[in-house]
């Protein structure tokens, strides 16, 4: 039976760059942020929840407009737990369905809100992509052009790294290139392992 695997850690610690790792050595990954976006722009029910909620002017010729929704909830934790409630259950019951298709050992899920969305509990293991925050600062300035202060304020909405790497079961360091593949090869090793333990 098939494993399943959560992926997650913090804005910049690297989860897409510990992904990419995983699928060359042939894991299928399920990106639930990118996921989360197709939803939002296709799922017509969902559309009309959040139109009831954030109002029909988010909507422009009948397309969720998504600068403006990222506008409403930017500065707003009640609203973007609002957005989140409408938004997570989708994004998980995708996931779901996703899972049931993999016929690897292990699939893993990536998601940067795995533990806040609450979509932990019906994983089999969770691995966790750890790197400090000054660095994961200066990544994401670099990578998207933003400035300290904005990355501070996305990084305030997540659980704090330490506590959210304590509630993973494996680990990846990520301050170091040359030592993130062989830390994912071992993962990698480690949870084949418990695959054919669960197959046994
Ligand atoms: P987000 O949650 O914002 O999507 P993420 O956790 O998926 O971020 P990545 O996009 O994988 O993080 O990494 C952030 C940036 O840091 C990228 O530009 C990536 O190329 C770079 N990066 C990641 N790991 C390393 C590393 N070990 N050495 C150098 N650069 C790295």
């Amino acid at each position: 039976m098939l494993l399943k695997v959560g992926l997650t850690g913090g804005i910049g610690s690297g989860k897409s760059t510990v992904a990419k790792v995983f699928k060359v050595l042939g894991i299928p990954i399920f990106d639930a942020d990118v996921v989360a976006k197709n939803i939002m722009a296709t799922d017509t029910a969902l559309q009309q929840a959040i139109m009831q909620t954030f109002g029909a002017d988010i909507f422009e010729n009948g397309e969720l407009n998504r600068k403006k929704l990222a506008g409403i909830v930017f500065n707003d934790a009640f609203r973007l737990e609002q957005l989140n409630a409408l938004v997570h259950p989708a994004a998980i019951k995708a996931a779901d369905y996703w899972m049931q298709q993999q016929l690897t050992r292990y699939a893993i899920k990536e998601a940067a809100l795995l533990f806040e969305a609450g979509s932990a509990s019906d994983l089999d293991y969770v691995v966790g992509v750890y790197a400090p925050k000054a660095l994961r600062v200066q990544r994401v300035m670099q990578r998207d052009s933003t400035t300290r202060e904005e990355v501070l304020a996305r990084m305030s909405r997540q659980i704090d790294e330490e506590i959210k790497m304590r509630l993973c079961d494996f680990v990846v360091v990520n301050n170091d290139q040359e030592l993130l593949i062989p830390q994912v090869l071992k993962i990698h090793g480690m949870l084949m392992e418990k695959a054919a333990v669960k197959d046994a």
